[in-house]
């Protein structure tokens, strides 16, 4: 019985029509897959990406310096250290994060009662070395001149939530 049912489903070829059916049927769905790097898929305003620092829109910087970032981060990955300008105001001096050590946690953002210390939409920044990861303030203000359109609309979106 078991050699007439084989020797039947070879014949008429059951498993390749099988097959051409199930390749048909998935042939006009919508694909489930993305053309990494060329396509990217939808991300969420909450995501944690790369951090930036931002400035107001007449190029102040927004961190008053106050390290309640650098209290809070589980990780110690962040290393502040803070002046008064001559004008009086409170501004950082030196401002790093130490990506290596970074959880991604997002409590730094939180913390910010100024909207200074962002988690950005930037994931691909991938580096060759260590070294390359630890961040300091010029790099983190690139970052936010950089991505500041995308952050602002990010933070707008998730307002009524807050
Ligand atoms: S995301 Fe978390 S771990 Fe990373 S710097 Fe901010 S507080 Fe620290
Ligand atoms: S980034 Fe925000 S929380 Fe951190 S020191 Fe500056 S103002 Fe304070």
């Amino acid at each position: 019985m078991t050699f007439l049912h084989h020797t039947i489903r070879s014949f008429f070829l059951i498993e390749f029509v099988k097959a051409m059916w199930l390749t048909l049927k998935y042939f006009f769905r919508p694909k489930a897959t993305i053309n990494y790097p060329y396509e990217k898929g939808p991300l969420s305003p909450r995501f944690r990406g790369e951090h930036a620092l931002r400035r107001y829109p007449n190029g102040e910087e927004r961190c008053i310096a106050c390290k309640l970032c650098e209290a809070i981060c589980p990780a110690l990955a962040i290393t502040i250290e803070a002046e008064p300008r001559d004008d009086g105001s409170r501004r950082t001096t030196r401002y790093d994060i130490d990506m290596t050590k970074c959880i991604y946690c997002g409590y730094c953002q939180e913390a910010c009662p100024v909207d200074a210390i962002v988690e950005g939409p930037n994931f691909e920044f991938a580096t060759e070395n260590r070294e390359e990861l630890i961040y300091n303030k010029d790099k983190l203000l690139a970052n936010g001149e950089r991505w500041e359109r995308e952050i602002a609309a990010n933070i707008a979106a998730d307002a009524p939530y807050r």
